[in-house]
């Protein structure tokens, strides 16, 4: 009999925290967690070695286009990001701005490995990127334009860092190709998430505020998992 009233006491307890998780708070911690544990999963698997090449030199146009292509969106650290600085300047004028100088810092960034010159901790700083920004979104304040900029500039350097390694010793053909190719990509789905953020904006301000925030806590979260990874192993 006692026993069957604490089993009574545990399940109404469970109840209660059932109703619990049903709070704003809670899914965000939720989404976080989906995020965390996917990321996890993701860097466990071969995909997180995500060099559409398989770790070979492309040779041609074609070959450095799609390696190009491929890499921020394989790369889901890169993708987080590059999704993040999109939705990180939402409905404000210029706000455009930030994505691109991202892509072109990554240009930067590509170059700068070729010139054989080593940045610090670039996965540490990757994944810091993805998680400042991530956090930006969730926050939702208007942060100034200069100050994104700078971000995306220095976080741009360090992804277009990590495009580099796979084309190290490339011809100049592919290498162009594979800027290219990074660039567009990264520059259409940036102003893509953008375009689709600010398109939900006009009529319901709040709707859109909400699932800023839960995209941002998402994204925050899964720049944890990578930054645990980092620095860890
Ligand atoms: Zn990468």
């Amino acid at each position: 009999m006692k026993a069957l009233n604490s089993m009574k006491a545990l399940n109404s307890m469970k109840a209660l925290d059932s109703m619990k998780a049903m709070t704003q708070r809670s899914r965000v911690t939720f989404s976080s967690g989906v995020a965390i544990s996917l990321a996890t999963w993701l860097m466990a698997s071969p995909a997180f070695a995500h060099h559409p090449l398989d770790g070979k030199l492309p040779s041609n146009f074609f070959e450095g286009f799609m390696s190009g292509m491929g890499h921020p969106v394989i790369g889901l650290d890169h993708l987080a990001f590059v999704i993040a600085v999109g939705l990180v300047a939402v409905n404000r004028a210029w706000g455009w701005l930030v994505s691109m100088v991202f892509v072109v810092g990554s240009m930067v960034g590509t170059g700068i490995h070729l010139q054989a010159l080593d940045l610090p901790l670039p996965e540490v700083m990757i994944s810091l990127s993805v998680v400042i920004v991530g956090a930006l979104v969730a926050w939702g304040r208007k942060v100034n334009l200069l100050v994104l900029g700078a971000i995306a500039v220095v976080a741009g350097i360090f992804h277009g860092y990590a495009y580099g390694e796979s084309v190290v010793g490339a011809e100049i053909t592919p290498l162009l190709a594979y800027l290219l190719g990074f660039g567009l990509i990264q520059a259409a789905i940036a102003l893509g998430a953008r375009a689709i953020a600010q398109k939900l904006s006009p009529d319901q301000p709040e709707n859109l505020a909400l699932k800023l925030r839960f995209m941002g806590f998402a994204i925050t979260g899964f720049g944890a998992a990578f930054l645990a990874s980092a620095v860890l192993g």
